[in-house]
């Protein structure tokens, strides 16, 4: 019979998901006290904070592997650090899982959050655990950027160009589970260009970038054939599909000069696509001779 969470408990199951975490010096202490002790950022720097929630049959199904929802589960949040140009530190996981869950998945889950959290310097450093109906994982972390550096969503001006790393859309079929968040990119960025506002795309082109240019009060112009598609995927999916986690970001139009040749040496293996421009006007949404509706 395969055991399952009934089986062996929550303490037993606790001890079998921290064991041999690794921790950074900047964990006083980690899982297994009250509370996580952690020391604070520099005086130099901002705290960022972020809680993201994955839900079995909204994110994932009963039939994903369980190493990437955990990967994923951790990205995401990694992601949203990557869209403010700052480092994320230390993690704390919440885990509803069904009693009838194999403890085998459970842990795959966790390998995936782990070898995430460790590949980009996270510290897990604590977290919950409860029965429910359904398998949820929430991870929530704290980050750090220096207090001049980081990029907020609302502060680019008409003019300004746009630009996305890597290619859009079809994520479907493999990227939204082996997506690696845009953290060392978007950290070179705000060095060596002047962002005037950052995101990262999760929900699509068509919705994010209509965030990200409300949020600034202006409106944007995009030359479709300019999008940056995945191979075999077409504009509208580009445009539609979501879960690309690359970044979507504007440059003031002096600083945009020069920025695609230092970037592709750089990040040679990844592309950086000028994708069209910030307007004045707010009404201004889309394409004014394309042909589909998914900015309107
Ligand atoms: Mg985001």
């Amino acid at each position: 019979m395969m055991q399952t969470l009934a089986d062996i408990g929550e303490d037993a199951l606790i001890r079998r998901l921290v064991a041999g975490l690794k921790l950074d010096a900047s964990v006083i202490a980690g899982p297994g006290d009250d509370c996580a002790v952690v020391l604070p950022p520099k005086q130099s720097e901002r705290l960022l904070l972020k809680t993201d929630t994955v839900v079995e049959g909204v994110h994932f199904t009963t039939s994903t592997t369980p190493r990437l929802i955990g990967r994923k589960a951790m990205a995401r949040v990694i992601s949203d650090f990557a869209a403010m140009a700052a480092t994320p530190h230390h993690a704390l996981i919440t885990l509803i899982a069904p009693p009838r869950t194999p403890v085998k998945r459970v842990l795959g889950i966790y390998g995936g959050l782990r070898a995430m959290a460790e590949e980009y310097g996270v510290n897990i450093v604590g977290g919950e655990t409860s029965r429910g109906d359904q398998l949820i994982i929430t991870v929530s972390m704290t980050g750090t950027a220096p207090a001049k550096d980081w990029v907020a969503r609302n502060h680019a001006k008409a003019g300004d160009c746009l630009f996305v790393t890597g290619q859009l859309g079809g994520s479907i079929k493999r990227k939204h589970l082996h997506f690696h968040p845009r953290v060392q990119e978007a950290q070179w960025l705000v060095k060596h260009a002047r962002i005037t506002a950052m995101m990262d795309l999760s929900d699509g082109l068509g919705k994010d970038l209509p965030r990200l240019a409300a949020s600034c009060g202006v409106g944007f112009h995009i030359k479709p054939e300019d999008l940056p598609l995945t191979r075999g995927c077409s504009i509208q999916q580009a445009v539609g599909d979501g879960e690309d986690y690359e970044l979507l970001f504007a440059v003031s139009a002096k600083y945009s000069i020069g920025l695609l040749s230092d970037w592709s040496q750089a990040f040679p293996k990844l592309k950086l696509t000028r994708i069209g421009k910030l307007v004045a006007d707010p009404q201004t949404r889309g394409i004014p001779s394309g042909g589909w509706e998914h900015f309107r």
